[in-house]
């Protein structure tokens, strides 16, 4: 992996990049492909290995223009997927995941989460999540959209302390992670994955980010992604179709944020003053 991209580590002490590649609404329509294709694969030259992706997206059409994406090089790269709730029971899990590998013609996964909270019990998706780990498909599971009483209630459970990551949505503004989530799984060593961080594309439009972003030359898009790279425990998955974006994306890593900047963002985006239930979207 080129040093450029600095890492958090994993509870299993592994080494992961801060800044990844979403690919929610890829693999959705045919004359896109190729631009999807070639921005993945821009995003690897540039050294974001770690590439997120699930079932849900295109229905498996995500994971296919990744398995394109990441041809050769599959062993540099950081496989992220994710199982549906409603297929996360103990014969579910398997099929599901066996599904996802044919997707993305590869052997394992290297991080597959549990998508949402759903109404298959905790434990019995545990213990297929460490059932796919003795098989070898999987090398690492986590879970995506748990707020903090979710992440108790997993962490209680046998194995349930091997969770490696929870991906939420966080970024400017949706701040309310801060709050307790946060710094609740900071404190357990657990990484929070930031989807949408650039809220969809809406922070890149944002005047008052725009006015903090230009005192380095940089865009708001790259003033937002490295305000979530800033955070100890962090780790950034933007989707970008466009090569543009990609590049930006990548150079937001070397923006770093003054105390004053820190200042002016929490004017413009106020942190928590109070618990809100978690948001997805
Ligand atoms: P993002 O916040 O990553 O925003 C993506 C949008 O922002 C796209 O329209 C993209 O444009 C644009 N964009 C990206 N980089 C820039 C830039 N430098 N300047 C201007 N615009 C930019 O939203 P997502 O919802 O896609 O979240 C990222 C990833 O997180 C998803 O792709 C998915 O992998 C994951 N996710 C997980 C969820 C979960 O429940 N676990 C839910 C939602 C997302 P363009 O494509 O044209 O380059």
């Amino acid at each position: 992996m080129p040093s450029t991209i600095r890492t958090t580590t994993l509870p299993s002490g592994e080494a992961v990049p801060v800044l990844g590649q979403g690919t929610w609404k890829m693999g959705e329509d045919v004359r896109r492909r190729a631009d999807e294709i070639n921005a993945l694969k821009l995003g690897l030259d540039l050294g974001m290995m770690l590439i997120d992706t699930a079932e849900m997206y295109a229905s498996g059409g995500a994971e296919e223009v990744v398995a394109d994406a990441i041809a050769g090089l599959r062993d540099e790269v950081f496989l992220v997927s994710k199982v549906l709730p409603s297929n996360a029971s103990r014969t579910g899990v398997p099929a599901a995941c066996d599904r996802s590998l044919r997707h993305l013609r590869t052997d394992r996964i290297d991080l597959y989460l549990l998508h949402w909270p759903g109404s298959v019990p905790l434990a019995e998706t545990v213990e297929a999540f460490e059932a796919l780990k003795k098989a070898g498909k999987i090398r690492h599971w986590g879970v995506s959209n748990f707020d903090t009483h979710e992440m108790q209630e997993l962490i209680s459970l046998p194995a349930g302390g091997s969770v490696q990551t929870n991906q939420i949505l966080y970024n400017l503004s949706q701040r309310g992670p801060e709050f307790d989530l946060a710094p609740w799984s900071r404190q357990r060593g657990i990484p929070l994955m930031a989807y949408s961080p650039v809220d969809q594309g809406v922070l890149a439009r944002n005047a008052r980010l725009e006015a903090i972003a230009a005192r380095h030359n940089a865009t708001a898009a790259q003033l937002a992604l490295a305000w979530v790279m800033a955070q100890d425990g962090l780790i950034a998955i933007p989707k970008a179709g466009r090569q543009e974006h990609v590049r930006q994306n990548v150079a937001a890593l070397d923006i770093e944020l003054t105390s004053e900047d820190f200042a002016d963002i929490d004017r413009a985006f106020p942190p928590p003053t109070r618990k809100r239930g978690l948001q997805m979207i």
